[in-house]
């Protein structure tokens, strides 16, 4: 089981959400979104690296027409925010006049995806939301409101599913709280 790779690493993965609750929030944020742009087509953004695995699971349920592109940012470094966003890598696509959606893994301090929102803004898209699968809503620090959230939770540093723990453990299924254990390596 994917939990014991990493138990014999010094790491205790608490399971959080598996992958058939996540399906079915899926599920139920496809049947949304298809419904609120029935008749448009969507300009899909997806964060990376960690929203990789959402964004594929979720387009694939949509009932509407949608072109992919994809951004990187950066503003963490172990399990805290380092305060910084820097965006690594610009969309390829010309969003004016466009619906964009910008799927994201977490939104947590809300920091991040300020940044990307603002920027996103001054290219005059036709509309721009945010889909997030986990909303850590208590965390937030800046003015982000996702449309679409998946799961609300409260805190706990998630692993998996997309979610790293400096670019490990993203393969997981499940979404997992990551602890280490006494006496753990590294
Ligand atoms: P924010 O700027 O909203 O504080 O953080 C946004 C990004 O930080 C998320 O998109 C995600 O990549 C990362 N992040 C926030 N909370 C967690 C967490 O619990 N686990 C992991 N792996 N990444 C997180
Ligand atoms: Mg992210
Ligand atoms: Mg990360």
């Amino acid at each position: 089981m994917e939990r014991q790779l990493w138990l014999d690493r010094g790491f205790d993965l608490q399971l959080r959400y598996s992958k058939d609750r996540i399906n079915a929030e899926i599920a139920r944020l496809a049947a949304e979104i298809s419904s609120d742009f029935q008749g448009q087509s969507l300009l899909i953004v997806v964060v990376l690296k960690g929203a990789f695995f959402f964004a594929a699971d979720l387009v694939r349920e949509l009932k509407v027409p949608v072109e992919l592109d994809y951004v990187t940012l950066s503003s963490y470094a172990g399990t805290s925010t380092t305060g910084t966003v820097a965006i690594e890598k610009d969309l390829a696509a010309d969003i004016a006049g466009r619906h964009v959606l910008v799927l994201e893994d977490i939104v947590d301090t809300g920091l991040t995806l300020t940044r990307l929102m603002d920027l996103l803004q001054q290219r005059g898209p036709e509309s721009l939301n945010i889909c997030t699968l986990i909303d850590k809503k208590e965390r937030r620090q800046a003015e982000v409101e996702p449309k679409y959230v998946g799961i609300a939770c409260e805190g706990g540093f998630l692993v998996g599913y997309g979610l790293d723990l400096d670019e490990q453990m993203r393969e997981l299924s499940n979404i997992y709280e990551v602890r280490q254990t006494p006496g753990g390596v590294e």
